[in-house]
């Protein structure tokens, strides 16, 4: 499977990567769209949201656990931040393995584009 975040979890591609466990790895998006524009993904290939299995809660429980540690790294923390999942095409997902954006830095608008 030729999966670009795979590859980035594996370290066969370059990222700027900021955290890493057994579980999860965090690295700067290429494209950022604030000022802190970090991708949390798990290590193991998810497609999307919709592929979620029972077995995976305490993994997103932990995604979102290390959101809040690069928040609070990044000095975000307390001013705010955005949290995102796209899943499929209409919200725009383009790489299809799970990721969760953290976004801030910058005021957030609502509703999102
Ligand atoms: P999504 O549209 O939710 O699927 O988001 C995919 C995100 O991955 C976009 O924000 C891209 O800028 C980002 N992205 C794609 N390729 C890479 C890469 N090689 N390294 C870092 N970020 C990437
Ligand atoms: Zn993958």
């Amino acid at each position: 499977m030729d999966c670009i975040f795979c590859k980035i979890a594996s370290r066969d591609a370059r990222a700027e990567i900021l955290y890493e466990d057994d579980l999860v790895v965090a690295f700067e998006d290429i494209n950022p769209q604030a000022p802190v524009h970090v991708l949390i993904i798990p290590k193991k290939h998810i497609s999307n949201n919709l592929s979620l299995e029972e077995t995976d809660k305490e993994l997103i429980g932990h995604l979102f656990l290390v959101a809040n540690r690069i928040a609070k790294e990044k000095g975000i923390a307390d001013r705010g931040f955005r949290l995102v999942n796209n899943c499929n095409r209409e919200a725009g997902q383009t790489v299809f393995h799970l990721h969760i954006h953290l976004l801030g830095g910058r005021q957030m608008f609502w509703p999102p584009g």
